[in-house]
């Protein structure tokens, strides 16, 4: 037992340094015993240990008050690695990204969404490509994260159902154990909800964020973890039913809040009011922009269903904050305050100010989020 607590007390000593080192550019050791707290013997041990794992480095002699002088010391950033991967139903995206959250490479490519299989094959070459790149091995990469719509297995790694990738029951994590590092497989509306959390975490415990894709996914941050419910299928608010017979919905039933609240719908809605042929939300969003006058009612009719849906999870939750973020966040930026206007139409139960409804702050926070997780679990600041 004594033995076990040594070592948390040793482990978290460590974690506690490295998270200092990350936020200060250069400090020297007495002043992290001073800052932390911790004996300069035991600092110095961990620094020791850290300087011959390649994580910290000396910088250069900082004159200290006594006319001593004493060496800095620098947490290498570029030490360890982390890839974060998403798949949606059209790209693949994949950032490599160091300690700092710095995205070191950036590669996205287009598919055609032609099988699982295939789209492991692109993914693993691309892996590939950035390891020898940058010359990773299994000790200087610590994990890969990987982002999709579905609901997931987090801790098998196993892919429960997506219908928008054609998967069921499938073991992800599975594909990539070759490379020898932790994988770790999520939800991208739990990544994205996640990484807001992360960035906010000294002022927010409970987040809920709201992610408008291909999809309509939630994520839920419930004190400081993301809750997944206990059977890995919370979350699911694109599927609550808004009207019974009513559209079809592409997990095949009928009603669902994401027939009317996908970013597709925003597309396929337009074309039906003008018999127009645009073919993406790009589109959709340059005629916004241009002020034409059938996106604007298309927008006011989606933003309706969309404040419902919202109001709904309010009803049920009684949130701080609930962040909306995806794939039409420049739409729904000027929007903000119409959408508030419909969350808050018909009801009467909870007071306007006490949820704060804003944007995203980070576009693809579910890549980022995916990167962070290999990265949190060695920082283990989560
Ligand atoms: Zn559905």
């Amino acid at each position: 037992m004594i033995e076990v607590n040594h070592s948390k007390i040793k482990e978290t000593n460590r974690k506690k340094i490295i998270a200092l080192l990350l936020e200060k550019n250069e400090i020297t050791k007495l002043d992290i015993s001073r800052i932390l707290d911790i004996s300069i013997t035991t600092v110095s041990t961990n620094i020791t240990e850290l300087k011959n794992e390649g994580i910290v480095e000396d910088v250069r002699s900082l004159e200290s008050t006594g006319g001593r002088k004493a060496i800095a010391i620098k947490l290498d950033e570029n030490c360890r690695y982390s890839i974060g991967v998403a798949l949606t139903p059209n790209h693949i995206k994949i950032a490599l990204v160091n300690l700092k959250k710095e995205i070191i490479e950036n590669i996205r490519i287009r598919h055609k969404n032609n099988g699982i299989e295939n789209l492991i094959t692109i993914i693993s070459e691309n892996i590939d490509f950035v390891m020898k790149k940058y010359n990773l091995d299994s000790e200087k990469l610590l994990g890969i994260g990987l982002s999709l719509p579905g609901t997931v297995d987090f801790q098998e790694g196993i892919v429960k159902y997506s219908y928008l990738l054609g998967i069921k029951d499938f073991n992800l994590r599975e594909k990539f154990e070759y490379l020898n590092v932790p994988i770790y497989v999520d939800n991208e509306a739990n990544l994205s909800a996640y990484y807001e959390f992360l960035n906010r975490k000294d002022i927010v415990k409970n987040l809920l964020y709201v992610s408008i894709t291909d999809g309509l996914g939630l994520g839920i941050i419930i004190n400081g973890k993301i809750y997944r419910g206990d059977n890995n299928s919370s979350g699911e608010f694109g599927h609550i039913k808004v009207s019974i017979n009513g559209k079809k919905c592409k997990c095949g039933a009928k009603g669902c809040l994401e027939a009317y609240t996908s970013k597709n719908v925003l597309v396929d809605s337009y074309n039906e009011a003008t018999l127009e042929d645009i073919s993406d939300i790009d589109e959709f969003e340059e005629l916004y922009l241009k002020n034409d006058t059938a996106t604007k009612k298309v927008l006011d009719k989606y933003l309706k269903i969309l404040g419902t849906g919202i109001s709904n999870l309010i009803m049920l939750l009684d949130p701080d904050t609930i962040i909306i973020g995806g794939d039409i966040n420049n739409i729904l930026n000027d929007k903000m305050d119409i959408l508030k206007k419909n969350i808050y139409k018909d009801n009467l139960f909870t007071d306007e100010n006490s949820c704060t409804i804003t944007m995203a702050d980070f576009k693809e926070s579910y890549l980022l989020g995916a990167a962070m997780m290999p990265i949190e679990e060695f920082l283990e600041i989560k």
